[in-house]
């Protein structure tokens, strides 16, 4: 029999701890400890509650907790000693039958693992779908940590142990997340199409108008008349439009007459990748809404207004140089000098649009109007660690950063490395270093800062040459325009002080500078309250990423909400990933937004 929450909320605070005995290896005192916070109005909150007590239990109880689990595929398992849970898990992903090959592997890997760490190596091997991982995939995770930093691989360990317990909490009260399954397991068969070149890899690409990215057009479109949209249609630019319209939308589909709160939500994120990129960047973002949609559809439910989800077709800009170019169209931005670009293969934008069937004389008629719509909704991976790190499932995006990028260059001089004495050199390349230095620091002064130089050259250097140029880039992000300046000015300034000071030259170009878009407080606030319905602490941040919500935010309101990633939230790379709980969240803080904006339109 299941446990439900009232029997855990209402037992004794020994029966309660029995109840919850097996969700951390040999450790009940971990769930005794966050039974202090009953009563529980959800899993989340109970789940949090425990990684609260194990955070602030110090290291040496978390050291212990590790300790405290057997190693993967290891003499508990062959003695048949461990828990049943953690047979359970094992043979859920085929560790119970390893090769004679496998297991002499992963014998190998616990070796050196724990001599590097002095802790067994954590995993959990349920994965973040909870059917199993491959043993493939768990001894390419074995192999990879091994290389982490011992810090990082005890919060690492941890992490899984939580989500062990998840998974074993989840069994414990028989709940499936099955519209985070959903959702995962549509990502998944999308993540089937990629570009050639990069599919017989493996690899996950799929850039503007490829044949790929057209079958992932036909397969969003199929997935949305599935869930249960009332119209789909591919526009021309290629976003995949769906509609679930309101119950008087049916026979009418006039737009734009009714009071704010009767018009469409907008909601949609993109579903072309970088080169080599994960599953969920952006497709999360179409599949959570989508489950919303299925969920109401099958229960016969209409909202009072339509919900509009909207796959945007191109945003990494990675076949062309343009980005943006799907939401770009719904605003009105689609620069038709772009048709003209052409790709490596020298096929140009307008040539990719009519092979693929596109009307290139549609385009500007995708312009939406703002007053049809309520305001724009996305749903998004962090593409960041901090939720990770703070073992927090969503997070409130509060601004899409401002930022500003130069490339820049230094002249010094290139000189003799062994006859040039130190006080006498112009080295251009450690003009750059110290200007580096100074941007790390200054950025540190402000949380919500962030600079980079991605890119550093010395052209045509020598090991025996004092380098007389060195060629930069410089990236500067902040959560608004002011900030962004600031920090600008600030770094401009010591570059020309450095330089100057170091008797080289500077040359500095602005290259870009996007302005900050700042969630818009109701919409914010609409995000804020379906969180904390779901009982998962609420954490505000900017987003350092840009993304579609910067394009709509130009004619309509705009907030955005951040699901947490796996792997230090490592995102444009195959290790991006999710869990279908965590998914689950997001689709239920979008049908909780979704009926409390019903619950106040008027019908
Ligand atoms: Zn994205």
């Amino acid at each position: 029999m299941a446990l439900t929450l009232d029997q855990l909320n209402q037992a004794s605070l020994d029966d309660a701890t029995l109840m919850l005995a097996g969700l951390y290896e040999h450790s009940p005192w971990i769930a005794r400890a966050a039974l202090a916070g009953r009563p529980f109005g959800s899993l989340a909150q109970l789940k949090h509650a425990m990684v609260q007590v194990l955070a602030s239990a110090g290291v040496e109880s978390q050291l212990a907790l590790i300790r405290a689990h057997p190693e993967l595929a290891g003499k508990a398992m062959v003695s048949k000693s461990l828990t049943a849970e953690s047979t359970n898990e094992q043979s859920k992903a085929g560790l119970t039958h390893c090769t004679p090959d496998e297991f002499e592997k992963i014998q190998s890997l616990n070796a050196a693992y724990n001599a590097r760490f002095g802790f067994p190596f954590i995993l959990a091997v349920r994965g973040p779908r909870g059917t199993g991982l491959s043993k493939a995939e768990i001894i390419a995770t074995f192999a990879r940590r091994l290389h982490g930093h011992p810090d990082f691989e005890r919060q690492e360990c941890i992490r899984n142990i939580h989500r062990i317990a998840e998974i074993r909490l989840n069994d414990l009260f028989g709940f499936t997340p099955e519209l985070g399954n959903r959702v995962w397991d549509w990502q998944e068969a999308l993540a089937q199409h990629a570009d050639a070149g990069y599919a017989e890899q493996g690899q996950l690409t799929v850039t503007y108008l490829t044949d790929a990215h057209r079958a992932c057009a036909q397969r969003i479109s199929m997935d949305m008349l599935q869930a249960g949209c009332d119209t789909v249609h591919i526009d021309a630019v290629g976003n995949v439009v769906g509609r679930y319209k309101k119950e008087s939308d049916l026979r009418n589909t006039d737009e734009g007459q009714g009071p704010v709160s009767s018009r469409t939500l907008l909601t949609g994120s993109h579903y072309d990748t970088v080169r080599n990129g994960g599953k969920y960047d952006g497709r999360l973002g179409i599949y959570v809404p989508l489950a919303c949609v299925q969920a109401l559809s099958s229960a016969g439910k209409r909202l009072p207004f339509d919900l509009e989800i909207v796959a945007f077709a191109e945003e990494e800009g990675q076949r062309y140089k343009a980005t943006f170019l799907g939401s770009g169209a719904l605003t009105g931005d689609f620069n038709p000098a772009w048709l003209d670009q052409v790709d490596a293969d020298g096929i140009s934008m307008r040539a990719a649009m009519q092979h693929a069937g596109l009307s290139v004389d549609d385009i500007p008629s995708l312009k939406r109007n703002a007053n049809d719509y309520q305001g724009f909704v996305e749903v998004h991976i962090e593409q960041g660690p901090v939720l990770n790190e703070l073992d927090i499932p969503l997070g409130i995006v509060t601004s899409i950063n401002a930022s500003v990028r130069y490339v820049g260059e230094v002249l010094g001089m290139a000189s003799h490395a062994g006859t040039t004495p130190m006080g006498r050199r112009r080295d251009a390349a450690a003009a750059v270093a110290e200007l580096i230095l100074y941007v790390e620091q200054r950025a540190a002064q402000d949380s919500d800062l962030v600079g980079t130089v991605g890119m550093l050259q010395v052209p045509n250097g020598s090991i025996n040459v004092v380098p007389g140029r060195c060629q930069f880039s410089l990236d500067l992000r902040a959560p608004n325009d002011a900030q962004r300046d600031r920090l600008a000015d600030d770094v401009v300034q010591a570059a020309r002080a450095i330089c100057e000071r170091r008797r080289t030259h500077l040359d500095l170009a602005e290259t870009m500078r996007v302005s900050a878009a700042p969630s818009a407080p109701a919409w914010q606030a609409r995000w804020e309250s379906a969180v904390q319905a779901l009982g998962v602490p609420l954490h505000r941040m900017p987003s350092g990423a840009g993304h579609d919500a910067m394009k709509l935010h130009e004619t309509m309101p705009q907030a955005m909400l951040f699901v947490r990633g796996q792997n230090s939230g490592i995102s444009h790379n195959p290790l991006e990933s999710t869990t279908s709980d965590d998914m689950q969240l997001a689709v239920d803080a979008f049908m909780h937004l979704l009926n409390g904006l019903a619950q106040t339109t008027a019908a």
